[in-house]
């Protein structure tokens, strides 16, 4: 492609890859704050549903005995860039996953290191595009376009459109498209993760028409500077508008506190969401979880449970 020929988009697309870039290296140290929870937290497997926010977009969703682990990243840092919070859990602290789903390629998202570690896994599902980054992996692979679906230990995993921008190391942020979230279903719940994405009026409209119900959806707030988010990444108040937009049940915020700390501050974005939540009425609805926090379906009518205490008799080896 010659410079002629970039399209607005394809500028705002390598601006968004090539900034990403200069904050990482120009970045300073993180907060070094420590999780609520490190290890795993207690669980009450008769709830058909629970979610672990690990931290940043890593959650490790049960539905029913199966686990899902979302944009897996362990690791202390990106790049240079200390962690805020470090993960609340090990690999080794993880139980087998049937899916482990890759929302897109960038560095926090896709920590090749953090999936190498991992014990064996089931497969791991990434968007269309993204196969040439993928090499050299021991696990099994598959890779889904929009709205495609793939089933793995009864579980249907289908991909769908976000607002965000692909690529991995900046430049390659002009012809790579490869980035998606996930619809999850087991035949009883149905869980929406977003990944990394901006708001966009119809996208999240969309799926909730073609997919219906969803039980708990996973929707980043973060980064942000000032009261708008920008195309690539919403803010708390515009993350509550996709939560709407698609008719969850339940959102549980993620993608602050672990990386994000020089936008302003590391409490911001839990700060503003609060009061977006607030103003919306949503305090019963939204789960601003700490770290290493689980959330738990209750019974239908009955609020959704916190659980901020370690499990001290999990079996951390005998999981896998
Ligand atoms: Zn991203």
């Amino acid at each position: 492609m010659t410079p002629s020929s970039f399209s607005p988009s394809s500028k705002r697309r390598l601006i968004a890859g090539l900034s990403g870039w200069i904050w990482l290296t120009c970045t300073c140290a993180g907060a070094g704050l420590e999780p609520a929870v490190r290890g795993m937290p207690i669980d009450h497997p008769q709830a058909e549903l629970s979610a672990v926010w690990v931290g940043h977009a890593t959650v490790l969703i049960r539905m029913g005995k199966r686990h899902i682990l979302t944009d897996p990243n362990l690791a202390q840092r990106l790049l240079i860039l200390s962690r805020d919070t470090p993960a609340s859990m090990t690999p080794q602290q993880l139980p087998k996953a049937s899916a482990i789903l890759i929302s897109h390629l960038h560095l926090d998202h896709y920590d090749r290191w953090s999936l190498q570690q991992l014990p064996y896994q089931g497969k791991v599902v990434f968007p269309d595009g993204a196969q040439p980054y993928a090499t050299n992996l021991k696990h099994l692979r598959g890779y889904l376009a929009p709205h495609e679906s793939v089933h793995v230990d009864g579980l249907k995993i289908t991909a769908v459109p976000v607002s965000h921008f692909g690529g991995r190391y900046g430049i390659d942020a002009l012809w790579d498209r490869s980035y998606a979230g996930y619809i999850i279903e087991d035949g009883k719940h149905r869980v929406f993760f977003a990944g990394d994405t901006g708001y966009d009026e119809q996208i999240f409209k969309d799926i909730k028409e073609r997919y219906g119900k969803i039980d708990l959806a996973l929707i980043p707030i973060a980064p942000y500077r000032g009261d708008s988010g920008n195309s690539v990444h919403v803010n708390p108040a515009e993350a509550l508008k996709i939560f709407a937009d698609i008719g969850a049940d339940y959102m549980i915020p993620i993608h602050y506190e672990a990386f994000y700390g020089m936008f302003g501050n590391y409490a911001l974005p839990r700060k503003d969401l609060n009061k977006a939540t607030k103003e919306a009425g949503l305090q019963k609805k939204v789960y601003a979880l700490k770290t290493g926090e689980r959330w738990v379906l209750g019974r239908r009518g009955q609020t959704p449970l916190v659980i901020s205490e370690k499990d001290e008799s999990f079996q951390y080896a005998q999981s896998h």
